[in-house]
């Protein structure tokens, strides 16, 4: 299988994957608080683990490339629990828009932010007007249980939280019992403040369920940017620029 991880690349390595018309994921997580239960690593470990599984899948048809993650996010809500690590606002928005200038400026034009902590949703998400606007930048940018067909399927799966994402709750509860479950003490899975959700009702086959979802719906995400057509059922948003 070809390298997707841009570290492993040698500098001559980078031509030929601008030559394919890369798509670059930029995983964007957070490090801070997950209640008693959770490792502080849980939204990097569950964003970075599906950008790689995603681009492995698509690697031989087309090269995806997936940066370190940045994992540093928008946290100050975290930051009354031990753990913490946040950057102010306007700092986040500079870094996530310097990250990308630096990959648009080798030549990569399709680049894909890829968030797995929810106080970086709505800056993630206006990313991709910001970049257009101020640095002539096309991004996209999603937060991985908003991808296509994710959430419904959480809501056919979660049984104590209905659907609901909330925080070291049920869902990133099952999604850590699956990926890294040596880091997860269930004896101390309950509510405590900074903990929205209930924890107790997470298992390893419900996370195990989610993370494919969140999968498949990226490596077909990955394929329409990819091949163009995910900028054409975005192209509304160039109009009202
Ligand atoms: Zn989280």
């Amino acid at each position: 299988m070809k390298k997707v991880l841009w570290q492993e690349l040698r500098r001559t390595e980078f031509e030929n994957a601008v030559k394919g018309d890369a798509v670059v994921i930029i995983p964007v997580a957070s490090t801070e608080q997950h209640g008693h239960h959770l490792p502080v690593n849980t939204d990097a470990n569950c964003c970075l683990t599906i950008a790689l599984r995603a681009a492995e899948a698509v690697v031989d048809d087309f090269p995806v490339l997936v940066l370190p993650t940045i994992w540093t996010g928008y946290s100050p809500h975290h930051m009354p629990h031990p753990g913490t690590v946040t950057l102010k606002y306007h700092t986040f928005v500079e870094l996530l828009t310097q990250v990308a200038a630096s990959i648009h400026a080798h030549g990569f034009q399709k680049i894909l932010f890829l968030n797995g902590h929810g106080g970086n949703s709505a800056v993630v998400a206006a990313m991709r007007t910001k970049l257009a606007a101020e640095e002539g930048i096309s991004v996209v940018g999603y937060t991985y249980w908003e991808l296509p067909s994710v959430s419904e399927e959480w809501k056919r799966i979660s049984q104590s939280d209905k659907g609901f994402v909330g925080h070291a709750a049920e869902i990133e509860t099952s999604m850590q019992l699956y990926l890294q479950p040596e880091l997860v003490d269930m004896g101390a899975a309950v509510w405590v403040p900074g903990v929205f959700g209930d924890p107790s009702t997470a298992t390893r086959e419900k996370g195990e369920r989610l993370h494919n979802a969140a999968v498949n719906a990226l490596v077909g995400i990955l394929r329409d940017y990819h091949s163009g057509k995910l900028e054409d059922t975005l192209v509304w948003r160039k109009e009202i620029l």
